[in-house]
């Protein structure tokens, strides 16, 4: 039964909403959300009550959702990062901070000893998921970049080596998209025989992309990650926040357990589970192809270039990781900041080049920074 109507004011306080939402997306660059995305083809879904309650592989009696679409995005997922063929298994998430709790819920569950090693440059909700999993943990030094420091890292598990080592990689930093390499990691767990680890992947930001271009980072299933989370609002871009995470079916099974009530088995962190985000990253695979999101990638890269360079013209030491698509740059005034959304921490703030920023808005951006600059002198 539905009843009743919004009243004027109601409506009023809905349709102001809109407006400022509207504004606010465009003018922004500060942020890793991409915003070229139309998905009026699924607006009919937002009829129903979609559920992906439990396992995605397991069918359950609550029948209205979206598990076959969200197997496929799995199952493009773990072959773009490469998974081992008969051993993959994931899901979609709300979001990458989802992913990464669950990387480290199953590197706990078999390494229930293990110490955590990650850098200063991680996501601040690691380290609040390391605390909701009580897991011990060693924060290691960055490089200027923000990649890791791989000297402290072999210096620090060296001290530990009694310890399983369990790695929070990051591929793409979230101030200077800085990707620590996998490869490296794996070489320093070698040369200092451990044999108990588990390396999870924080690919939040650049995952995606990282596994389109050329060199390719090293961050993958083959390159010896263990899990892999991505989130899937970001280089894909999708009307509500969510993700993907990939991890070893071998893993997944020690957890999994049946759960009459579902008819499924509960694998995943959460119970009820967006059966519409599936759709979103579904519709974006199939639209796009991996044609389509390499070209979205290179894109990006080259408007970030052109924005890297006309900061470097204006005389602004302005920086970019290699094939990364964040521009750092020391933080402008407090107003340029507010106006375009940029993050600022420690004196440093960056633009992110999303799929959707073209170089007009780079150029409106340098804009601002110049009057700004005549403004001052
Ligand atoms: C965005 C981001 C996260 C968190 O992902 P959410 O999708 O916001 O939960 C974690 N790590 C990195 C590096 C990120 O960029």
């Amino acid at each position: 039964m539905t009843s009743g109507n919004l009243s004027a004011t109601d409506q009023h306080t809905l349709s102001d909403l809109l407006e400022k939402v509207k504004n606010q997306t465009d003018l922004f660059l500060g942020y890793p959300v991409a915003k070229d995305f139309d998905y009026q083809e699924l607006t009919d879904f937002l009829k129903y009550p979609m559920n992906n309650l439990g396992d995605p592989f397991v069918t359950s009696t609550y029948g209205v959702g979206s598990r076959e679409l969200e197997k496929e995005v799995v199952a493009f997922f773990a072959n773009l990062f490469r998974a081992p063929e008969d051993n993959w298994w994931g899901y979609v998430t709300n979001g990458g901070s989802e992913g990464n709790l669950y990387g480290l819920y199953l590197a706990r569950e078999l390494h229930p000893k293990g110490m955590v090693y990650y850098s200063e440059a991680t996501h601040y909700s690691v380290q609040k998921n390391l605390h909701l999993l009580n897991m011990s943990n060693i924060v290691i030094r960055t490089q200027e970049n923000g990649e890791i420091d791989y000297d402290d890292l072999e210096y620090t598990i060296r001290m530990n080596r009694h310890m399983p080592v369990i790695i929070m990689a990051n591929i793409g930093t979230t101030m200077t998209e800085a990707r620590d390499d996998v490869a490296k990691i794996k070489a320093i767990l070698k040369k200092l025989a451990i044999q108990h680890y588990y390396i999870h992947a924080d690919a939040a930001l650049s995952g995606t992309y990282s596994a389109l271009i050329e060199p390719r980072p090293a961050f993958d299933f083959e390159d010896g990650a263990d899990s892999i989370a991505i989130s899937g609002h970001k280089f894909f871009g999708s009307p509500m926040p969510c993700g993907v995470v990939i991890a070893k079916k071998s893993n997944r099974d020690r957890i999994a357990r049946s759960v009459a009530y579902i008819g499924s088995v509960d694998t995943t962190i959460t119970g009820s589970r967006n059966g519409h985000s599936p759709l979103f990253l579904w519709h974006t695979i199939k639209r796009l192809g991996i044609a389509g999101l390499k070209a979205r990638a290179l894109h990006s890269l080259e408007t970030a270039a052109y924005a890297e360079l006309k900061l470097k013209e204006m005389g602004i030491a302005a920086w970019r990781n290699t094939n990364a698509i964040t521009v750092n740059f020391p933080a402008p005034s407090v107003a340029i900041c507010k106006k375009w959304q940029l993050a600022a921490e420690n004196g440093h703030s960056h633009i992110i080049c999303m799929p959707n920023v073209n170089q007009t808005h780079i150029d409106l951006f340098i804009a601002d920074l110049k009057a700004e600059m005549v403004l001052q002198h």
